[in-house]
């Protein structure tokens, strides 16, 4: 068999996020190679190892061991061993863990290796027809109604897709939360199931993909990647994205001419136009 991996090197190696035939060769020569793989839930992994009857010992690495197993683990990377971490499903440390291990074989000077493979957030994203060239991820949004409404008031002229995790109980309520928060010029899509057989991509509005949810309870059930994008009307005005996020939030709690003075003179920009802007963008 060709030889995959090098010893004292850690392997991120990414795994199916709904069909299992998504797995890579080299994804599997590294799982069936490594001396020890480190799982986020080793019973979850095993159903995958065993399908491809890999008999690799396994050991857990998940958010609330992850500290104390990366002493552990990178103790036996710089004996010799090799390691692959896997997580659940998609790609260790997007939303899961493996940042505290990975940090510390960076600083110990152990080689890091991470194979291309299975994302929710790149692959929505790539079927999605929303901008690519400029986009941010933000894993799951805040659990707390307010705190999640300012987080998606801040998308307000970002002019650029934003991408979140949803979980299916929060789902609707996201949604809804999208229809209070974003302004009318938003465009969303929900990928739902990425790679099992109910895929689905819905576009629209948030008011239109609430009215989608609320159809059928089986629409609010499965695995889903948000993704918004909101145009930048203020570009041409030669006001700055966090300018118009500050007026944004300022005009929520002031009238609407002190949030711009406010904004303006933080930003050194002119406030009767930022007045203008927000008269214009702004509910
Ligand atoms: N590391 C994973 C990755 O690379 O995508 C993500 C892990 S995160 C804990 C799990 C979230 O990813 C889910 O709540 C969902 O938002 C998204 N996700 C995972 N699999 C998915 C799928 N098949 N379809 C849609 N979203 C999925």
């Amino acid at each position: 068999m060709q030889i995959m991996t090098t010893p004292g090197t850690l392997y991120i190696v990414p795994t199916p996020i709904g069909n299992l035939s998504d797995i890579s060769s080299r994804a599997l020569g590294v799982l069936q190679e490594v001396d020890l793989i480190a799982a986020e839930d080793t019973r979850h992994s095993s159903r995958l190892l065993s399908h491809y009857s890999i008999s690799t010992k396994t050991i857990s690495m998940h958010d609330h061991n992850e500290a104390a197993r990366s002493k552990q683990l990178t103790s036996k990377l710089l004996e010799g061993l090799s390691i692959a971490l896997v997580s659940d499903a998609g790609t260790p440390l997007i939303s899961d863990p493996g940042f505290i291990f990975v940090r510390d074989c960076r600083e110990q000077g152990i080689p890091v290796i991470a194979l291309p493979g299975p994302c929710a957030l790149t692959t929505a994203l790539s079927a999605s027809g929303l901008p690519t060239d400029k986009f941010t991820f933000h894993g799951f949004l805040p659990a707390k109604q307010q705190a999640k409404a300012h987080a998606l008031t801040l998308l307000t002229n970002s002019g650029c897709t934003t991408v979140f995790y949803e979980a299916p109980r929060r789902i609707r309520d996201t949604m809804a939360a999208c229809d209070a928060s974003l302004q009318d010029d938003h465009e969303i899509v929900l990928a739902k199931e990425i790679s099992k057989t109910f895929e689905t991509y819905k576009q629209g509005k948030a008011k239109d993909i609430l009215a989608w949810l609320d159809a059928d309870a089986v629409h609010q059930k499965g695995e889903f990647v948000l993704m918004i994008y909101c145009p930048n009307n203020l570009q041409s005005d030669g006001a700055s994205q966090e300018a118009l996020a500050l007026l944004t939030l300022l005009a929520k709690e002031l009238p609407l001419k002190k949030a711009a003075a406010i904004t303006a003179a933080h930003y050194g920009l002119k406030k009767n136009a930022l007045y203008a802007i927000g008269l214009d963008t702004l509910k």
